[in-house]
This record gives structure tokens, sequence and C-alpha cells, in this order.
């Protein structure tokens, strides 16, 4: 007998999911390795994938193989090696890894039924035996002989009990019935009914006039069908010919007409189709650019770039001739954003670019869309993906270039198991492929800079210096709120905005407000002289956390520092501390009090949940029939409209005070970001609204000078022992009773505290920012690893220890590495 090591797909711990199995001699031949399985599990079955055939298992116990499955397409060999790597690098299960680089399709939840364990007759004579004394029991085996297995929700309808359980135990131990796992039904192609002509479209069309002349509807069908030229569904015959499936039935027992049974693909919607295929011919900088990208594609050379160009120096068309150049060599391109719904004109561009030969993958699809973007990817039937994070797994057997447009934002981190990082896997792909990467940002993350500016590079820096068509970046104003506020300006636009907003209202321009939202009312500010509480350790903003012992009071997340709120501000005395700032709908409410007849739209997470609203707030906007609008981060990126000539950041400095060492950073890169949206067509000119109006990060980002920002930026993460000069852990415990919580935290700090050596710094525990989620307390404990230490050793053994305390009542323990916003 053979055996195979099988992936399967059970919630397991980190690290674990392979299991070993004998192979029987009927299926030695079919379980190859990649192949989806069916195996015995604890007493369940349960759906895997063959990850290598030993001659030997690591057990001596070993259970069957079941069945081969072909519900799933065979793991490749990268997708197997792949699964290994994130396992190991990221700290997770081998399933939560599986789940990520296999579309949702037909792996499928498992479900419980309960099924008869004897044939129908022996069943039924058991029903008979127990009529009188128990009519419970009768009813329930009665109930699965009429309809087979069931889950036992379905059984308690079906055999008018209650509640079914203990019958179902009884009989169960009786062996009349058994409990068996069964996959739930997932995605999979969708098969469509067409109708198609039987004859010849001349001889469709001969038969309408004649011998169906007296039959006017089956002759319109036939008429149709013949101008169509293709099979049609019940549906679109319908439409066409305004007849129902009556008709359609007598002409397929006439034999004109044929049925066929197709795939049909579902399409994930595009925002918008109506722009121009229009190729540029590439300024003298992008072709430099270009050039170096493409001689690295050219020469299979698994060369990494790190493209710093300012906005609107056409980044994207660099990315789209670099994906032109992997095509050219007969591999395929994977075009990463950070999130697609924020980006619909990157997706247009490639569309238009490269039409069918590009597949979409992101969270807004329907598992059906994705299932089938997914396998014309698997299949070989188009050459380029353009996604989110996800995208990265893209099942390309050839890559030539990966691109992550945006580099720098957090959105490429998942939050969830596992964790990883589409930067981190896309450098691993890129190196197994021999790949390009190609990383792009106007504001690279400090990390990336520093990797290919600093001591060390591992990036090639490229550089687009100037914006095309030599416009100039807008011109910044930095309001100071102080100011406004001691001139008893209480309103959330200062006067030097409304101006400029008047201004662009008299000329019929366009006017952007953003509104950062993220951060709100967690922290204190003071409005009259800009004081922020920050901790004296780790130089983070403190958080404000409702349930201390004694009230309210202000805690670091980091090094756990606590202190009292203040009532009135400590620099200055003032009461105006505590600021909390507007929401969109004020903002909006505000400009259309003072300018009654300006046309103003709200572009933020409340106005779009209706599918394909995003899109028509922007196509409006676009179209010149809205002349300000105000919206949160989704009016921050990727937009070009070139009639915009104002841009207003309401509250400029909020995202300074997210509890997060990378605040300052996030802070200069959203706001070039928004100055980048002014100015791309006519002049532009910008306001950041601020209460702290000296911090550098206003000021570099007034400047739009990135590398003065990094410069003193990188100043303060060696100071404090941040990245790039450390890399991080974040341990998480959480539970629903907050005293066990703390404790085991406590313990778990201790126990890696004793753990790490000199190289890794060991802080807190300490209330993880969001204390409280989803009806969880939760603690962290946060690891510095200098140069030398191993911080994945250290975590694994922090999970180890945890799995060990699992007994421990249900505290959950999560351990992040290089964690993105310590949010
Ligand atoms: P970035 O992504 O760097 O902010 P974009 O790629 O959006 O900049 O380009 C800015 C604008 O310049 C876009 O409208 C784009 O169509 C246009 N553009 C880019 N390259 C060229 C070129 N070579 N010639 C003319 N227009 C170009
Ligand atoms: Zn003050
Ligand atoms: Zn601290």
């Amino acid at each position: 007998m053979g055996y195979a090591t099988v992936l399967v797909d059970v919630p397991v711990p980190a690290g674990e999911g392979l299991f070993d199995y004998a192979v029987p001699p009927s299926l030695d031949e079919a379980a190859v390795v990649g192949v989806c399985v069916r195996v015995p599990f604890r007493g369940r079955r349960a759906m895997g994938f063959v990850f290598a055939r030993p001659t030997t298992p690591a057990v001596s116990e070993v259970r069957e193989v079941i069945a081969v499955d072909d519900a799933y397409p065979p793991l490749t060999e990268e997708m197997r090696r792949l699964i290994d790597w994130l396992a190991q690098r990221y700290l997770c299960s081998y399933p939560d890894a599986l789940h990520v680089i296999m579309p949702p399709g037909p792996r499928t939840r498992v479900e419980s039924v309960i099924q008869l364990a004897v044939d129908e007759t022996t069943a039924s004579a058991r029903a008979d035996a127990v009529e009188a004394r128990a009519p419970g029991q009768s009813r329930v085996i009665r109930a699965l002989v009429a309809e087979g297995p069931m889950t036992i929700e379905r059984l308690g309808e079906a055999a008018g009990v209650k509640d079914p359980t203990a019958i179902v135990k009884l009989l169960s131990g009786q062996g009349t019935v058994l409990k068996e796992s069964v996959w739930r039904k997932g995605v999979g192609p969708l098969l469509e009914t067409l109708y198609a002509l039987a004859v010849s479209e001349g001889e469709a069309v001969q038969a309408a006039e004649a011998t169906l002349r007296r039959a006017p509807k089956q002759a319109r069908v036939l008429k149709t069908l013949a101008d169509r030229g293709l099979p049609s569904s019940a549906a679109e015959i319908k439409t066409m010919a305004g007849v129902g499936p009556a008709v359609l039935a007598s002409l397929v027992a006439k034999g004109l007409l044929r049925v066929e049974r197709c795939e049909r693909r579902r399409g994930p919607e595009v925002a918008w189709t109506d722009q121009a295929a229009a190729s540029v011919v590439p300024t003298q900088a992008q072709g430099t650019v270009i050039k170096s990208i493409a001689e690295a594609i050219r020469n299979r050379r698994s060369e990494r770039f790190l493209l710093h160009g300012v906005t609107g120096s056409g980044k994207t068309e660099v990315y789209l001739r670099a994906v032109e150049a992997a095509l050219a060599g007969g591999r395929s391109a994977i075009y990463l954003v950070p999130e697609i719904a924020l980006t619909p004109q990157a997706v247009v561009g490639f569309r238009a670019r490269f039409g069918d030969d590009v597949a979409v993958l992101h969270s807004r699809l329907s598992n059906g869309e994705r299932y089938d973007e997914w396998r014309r990817i698997y299949g070989g039937k188009v050459r380029v993906a353009v996604g989110a994070r996800s995208a990265v797994f893209a099942p390309f057997r050839e890559l030539g270039l990966i691109v992550l447009d945006e580099e720098h934002e957090g959105s490429y981190k998942q939050e969830d198991d596992p964790r990883y990082s589409a930067r981190g896997v896309a450098e691993h792909r890129a190196e197994e492929h021999g790949a390009v990467l190609l990383l792009g940002s106007a504001t690279p993350s400090l990390e990336s800079y520093f990797a290919a500016a600093g001591p060390a590079p591992r990036y090639r820096l490229l550089r687009l210096t100037t914006r095309i068509g030599g416009r100039p970046l807008p011109g910044v104003s930095l309001v100071d709120m102080r100011a406004e506020l001691a001139a008893g300006n209480k309103s959330v636009l200062s006067l030097t905005l409304r101006e400029k907003l008047a201004e662009r209202l008299a000329r019929r321009e366009q006017t952007i407000l953003f509104l950062n939202r993220r951060g709100f009312s967690t922290f204190v500010l003071c409005r009259s002289c800009g004081y922020s509480a920050r901790c004296p350790n780790c130089d983070v903003a403190l958080t404000l956390h409702s349930t201390g012992p004694a009230g309210p009071e202000l805690r670091c997340h980091y090094c756990d520092f606590v202190r009292p709120v203040p009532d009135v501000c400590p620099r200055c005395g003032s009461s105006y501390i505590r600021y909390f700032g507007a929401g969109t709908e004020r903002i909006a409410d505000e400009v259309k009090k003072l300018f009654p007849t300006a046309r103003v739209a709200r572009l933020d997470a409340d106005a779009v949940t209706r599918k394909g609203a995003h899109a028509a707030i922007l196509r409006s906007f676009r179209d010149g029939e809205v002349d300000v609008l105000v919206g949160t981060q989704m009016v921050a990126k990727g937009l070009d409209f070139p009639r915009v000539t104002l841009v207003g950041a309401v509250a400029a400095d909020t995202a300074l005070n997210l509890p997060d060492f990378r605040a300052a950073e996030r802070t200069f890169q959203l706001l070039t970001q928004v100055a980048g949206r002014a100015g791309r067509g006519d002049p532009g000119e910008v306001v950041f609204q601020t209460y702290q109006p000296e911090h550098y990060s206003l000021l570099r980002a007034k400047e739009q000078d990135f590398e003065a920002f990094y410069a003193a930026e990188l100043e303060v993460r060696r100071g404090l022992g941040y990245p790039p000069f450390t890399r991080l852990g974040v341990i998480i415990v959480s539970g629903v009773r907050e005293q066990p919580v703390i404790d085991a935290a406590q313990d778990l700090a201790d126990r890696v505290k004793a753990a790490a050596g000199e190289a890794t710094e060991v802080l807190g525990p300490a209330p993880a920012p969001f204390a409280r989620l989803r009806g969880r307390f939760r603690w962290q404990i946060l690891l510095k690893s200098g140069p030398g230490a191993d911080l994945e050793a250290l975590l694994r053994t922090a999970q180890d220890e945890a799995r060990h305390r699992r007994g421990a009542g249900e505290l959950r323990v999560t351990v992040d590495i290089d964690p993105q916003d310590l949010l």
C-alpha cells in the first residue's frame, strides 16, 4: 500500500495541517501529488489535497484516503511550495495558507448530516418495532428512509420532533443511524441553457416564412436567432422576440432549435468602460525608467525596483509598459492596487490596454465571479491579473512581473490569519519565478525607501521627479486653526478655505474637501494651542479609555504608561481640550449653507453602500455635475480629475494622533496624496487646516519634500528603535473576561522576556488600541527586534506557550509579524 501526506482542510493550530494517510491500491494511480481528496478526520470526513507521496508514513497508525475528488483543480507545485512558505513565514496553519491561495469555489464548509447506517428494509422494520413504544424514534427513522440524509434541523422538521438530538444519539448508539460530514455545495461553474438554431440560418429564415407562416411567434424566434447569429438564453429571447418557453419547446420538438448547456463567465463589473484606449508616447523620463525595467524583464533578472515618482508624474504608463514587456516575453503579470474600489481608474486603464486579457480580483466580487476569474488565470486563459492584496496569489505558471502600486499602503497587510503582507509574498514569488518586482509610490514607505536608498540597498531606486506636461505641483498653504479659534471662528471651515472655495465656485472650477476620519475621538487635543497627549517613552499618541478604575484615563498601548485625562489643557490652560471633529455630512451641510447654489456631493463609506454608487458619484464629478466633492480617504487616492483646482484637507493632522509610531509617516503620505489631486489640469492650490502647523510632517507635506521628510523621520525611528532599524512583532491575547486575559498576557510577557535575548525589547502587556472588540478584551505585547535577533523563533515560542495554556478557558492568542497598523 502507498502513502500520502494530505493537507487536511480543518481548523488546526499554527504550523499544523499535514497528516499522513494510506492510499488503497484502487486510488493509487489517481491520488497523485496535488489532487483533491476526501479523508477521514477525527470521526468525520474532510477534504484535503495530496501534498506528498512518501514511501513510509511519519506515524505507524494511518487511516485510508476515501476518495479522489475532482471538485477542485490540483495544487501546482508552486502553490504547494507557497503554502509551505506562508505557514513558516507568517506562523499560520496550512489550511489558513490554503484558503488565501485558493478561490472560495468548491472549497465548501463541511456540514453534519444524519443518515441511515442500515439498509432501508431493516430501518423500516426497526421503525415498525418501536412505533407504539417510541413514536418519535419511529418518525425519525421513517423520515430518513423517505428523504435520505439531512441536517439535524431539517430532520426535526421532517419527523415533527422539536429537538431530535437525544433520539439521534440513541439511534446511533444502537447502530441505526450515523452522523456524517458532507460538503455543503459551494460555487461551481455557472451553466446556462441556451437555444441555438439546429438548421442553417438560411433554412431558419425560410422555415419562418413558409411552413411557420401561421405560427408568427415561432417564426419570430427563428428570425431573431438567425439575425443574432449566437445561441441565446430563454431570457434573452424573451427580451428580443417577446416569446416564452412554450414556443421554444415546440421549436425544439420540430427539430429547428437545439438546446445547449454552456458555461457562462460571471464577469466583474468595471466601473467605467467609456475611456479611450489611448496609447500615449512615453516622455523621456518615463522612457528611461521603462528601459531599466524592461531590460531586467527581458533578461529574466529577478530584480526589485522602487519607483519614486511625484503625483501626476505618469507612473501608470510605466506600469502598463512594464506589463507589455512581460507579455512580450511570453510571461504573465500581476498588478496590485491597495483597494480596487478606490482605484477604478487603474482597472479601466488596464482593460483599455489589454482588453479581455485581464482578470480582475478583489474582495467585492461575488464568490462566483471570483471563482471564474481565478479559473481563467489557472487555466492560462488570461495573462494579466489586476487586483487588491489577495491577487498576489494569482496562479500564473510563468510570472514576468509583479507591480505594487501605492506600495506604502497599509492595506497590503492582511490583518487576519494568515497575516501576510502582499509585499512580502510578491518579493518571494518574484524570486521563485525569476520575475521583476516593481514597487511604486509618490510617498514610499520608510522601510522601502530605506531598502532602496539606505546603506545596504536591496531595491534599485528609479525616479520620476516632474509632473507630466511640466505642470507645477500645487501650492500649499497651512492654516493655523488655533488662530481661527482665537479670532472667534468655531466653524470647521477656515476663512482662507472659504475664500478660495468662493473663487472656485465663481470660476466654475471644482473643489475636493477631504476629511480624515480615522482615529477620531480616541485622542486628546487642545484646540487652543494644539497640545496633544503623547507617551513620554514611546512617542505615540495616548489613547482615551473610558473604563479606568478612577474614571477615564489616557494609556499608551505600547508600554502601558497611564495618566488621567486632563480637564484643562496642561500646556495653555484652555478648556477647549477633547477635540472630536466633524463628519463629512456636517462639512457638506456647511458648504451648502455658505454657498446655497453650489452643487455638493459626498463620497464616503455611508454614501457608497449601494452597488455602483461609488462609480456614479465619481462619474458625475468628472462630468462637471458637481462643484464640491466632500469625502474621506476615498477621495484621497488615485483620482485624476483635470478640473480640480482646489483641495482642502479639513483636519489635516488627525492622523498624527493615531496611536501608532507610523502616525507622522501616514500623515505625510496622506497629505501628499491629497494635495496630488489638485492641479492635474489647470494650476492647483491646496489648503491644510491644522492645529499643529509646526509639526515636520505638515511642513514637509506643504513643501512636498519627500527626501526631507524621510531624513527627519528616519532620525526619529533610529532614536526610538522603530523600523526600519528594528523588526516588530505583536502578540495579542483576547477573551471575554478581562482578568484572565490580563493574567495570561502578563504570564506570556514574562516568558517571552525570559526567552528574548539582548537584541529584543519586550514591551507591555498593555491594552490594545481597540481594547475591546466584538465583545472580547484585548491586551498586547510588543516585541522590537534589532539586527541578529530571531523574531520568528521568539514568536513561535510564544505561540507554543499559548497553545499549552489552551485549556485555560477560551483565551485566544494571535501573533503578528511586521504589523502594519498597530491599531
Ligand atoms: P501618477 O500615477 O504618477 O500620479 P498618472 O499615471 O495618473 O500619474 O499620470 C498623470 C496624467 O498624465 C494622466 O492623466 C496620464 O494619462 C497622463 N500621462 C501619463 N504619461 C503621459 C505621456 N507620456 N504623455 C501624455 N500624457 C501622459
Ligand atoms: Zn492648550
Ligand atoms: Zn509608551
